[in-house]
């Protein structure tokens, strides 16, 4: 046993959750996100025994009265971004290993923060605080078991499992707790008279082999004594931060089509801000109503995130890109590459010149500030106290923020 303290959180229910942040009235009903199959379901769903994948109508027939969503994909990955930047404040090896799940190495931050479990209570506390979501949290010595512990402590549940206990827990519990036994596997070792993971422990290895495979048979058997040597592996850092929009029905008005590239500036302008990051290439794609898309991209003199700069180099781009096709478009995506951490902003001298994409011009550094009190503001009075102008105008109008569906760009 390694002994290295490693976390797993998951988030419960994730996609149902987020639909019952996103619209209050959702909240402790049964919700089922997907169309013709459910892709999530919340907890209130499962109790009617509805999980991912049942048909929808077959579904609907266990709990008429749930609720189905058709699932706001951005938002998920939204709030997926929101929940890993916390994790990443209490250690930097942090592993996603999906859209809501990631292991922890924490063996770095006790002497910092506290026990493992202070530090999963903590981290329980501010996902739940900052963006309303339950996360579920397995706290043992290696990926496997607190994996194992995530899934037993769920829902909204810690469970940590004591270094002494670990064997003697684990070899309570039925088989089909460990990765790989699906209900094939699972069935073979019923009728072996194995039904709890102390009878798989103590089976002789050449018996599992004959049963499952020699390598299944050395795989399950080292799980069932908590061998799992792997470390975790922390994942690489995004290679672009994006944003786009679909349109619905095409835009043509370049003063509408200039809000939705200032609301997504925006978003992206904040995360990179958050994140600390400066970008030097900027990439704008639309897609037009034939369904045909064009993609321009530039590069700045200088890596920036502030939101003005993102803007009006969307703004130029989308120019190019409509004085070859000026049909209506159905979406449009940008994103900032080439990242670097924010310090690496370059003062440069004598660029005086009113130019927002300058770093260090009086015009960037006035954008700059913008941006930093926008940020703080909303830091602590939430997103929709501070609009930007266009914003405002667009709401008046009724169409950037109505039905509008962002789609966080994932790499
Ligand atoms: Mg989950």
């Amino acid at each position: 046993m390694s002994g290295t303290p490693i976390l797993h959180c998951d988030l419960d229910a994730f996609y149902a959750s987020v639909e019952q942040i996103l619209d209050p009235s959702l909240a402790g009903r049964p919700v089922l996100v997907g169309g013709g199959v459910v892709v999530a379901a919340s907890y209130e769903a499962r109790a009617f025994g509805i999980s991912a994948p049942m048909n929808v109508r077959r579904a609907l027939e266990r709990c008429p009265d749930a609720v189905v969503v058709s699932g706001s994909f951005g938002e998920y990955s939204d709030y997926s971004d929101r929940v890993m930047e916390i994790l990443r404040d209490f250690t930097p090896l942090l592993e996603q290993i999906s859209i809501d799940e990631a292991f922890l190495d924490v063996s770095g931050s006790i002497h910092l923060l506290g026990t493992p479990a202070d530090i999963a209570r903590e981290i329980r506390r501010r996902v739940k605080a900052e963006t309303g979501l339950p996360i579920s949290i397995g706290v043992a010595s290696s990926k496997f078991l607190a994996k194992v512990a995530s899934a037993a402590a769920k829902p909204d549940g810690l469970l940590v499992v004591d270094p002494s206990d670990e064997i003697a827990w684990l070899h309570s519990l039925p088989v089909r707790v460990i990765w790989g036994i699906g209900p094939v596997t699972e069935r073979k070792l019923h009728d072996h008279g194995i039904q709890t993971v102390g009878e798989l422990a103590a089976t002789p290895v050449d018996a599992l082999g004959r049963w499952l495979g020699p390598g299944a048979g050395h795989h399950l058997h080292a799980l069932a004594w908590n061998r799992d040597p792997r470390p975790v592996q922390t994942t690489r850092r995004a290679k672009s931060i994006g944003a786009q929009s679909a349109l619905g029905r095409g835009l043509t008005d370049p003063e509408e089509l200039s809000g939705v590239l200032l609301h997504l500036a925006d978003r992206v302008g904040t995360r990179m801000r958050k994140k600390h990051k400066v970008g030097k290439t900027f990439t704008l794609r639309v897609r037009f109503e034939d369904m045909t898309s064009a993609t321009r991209a530039t590069t700045f003199d200088a890596p920036l995130n502030t939101t003005a700069a993102i803007h009006r180099a969307a703004m130029t781009l989308l120019d190019d890109a409509r004085s070859d096709h000026d049909g209506p478009l159905t979406l449009v995506g940008i994103a900032m590459s080439k990242l670097a951490d924010e310090g690496a902003i370059q003062m440069e001298l004598a660029l005086d010149d009113g130019d927002v994409s300058h770093a260090g011009s009086v015009a960037a550094d006035h954008q700059s500030e913008i941006d930093r009190q926008i940020d703080r503001a909303r830091e602590r009075f939430g997103r929709d106290v501070v609009g930007r102008a266009s914003d405002l105008l667009n709401k008046d109008r009724r169409r950037v923020d109505d039905g509008f569906r962002k789609l966080a760009e994932r790499d």
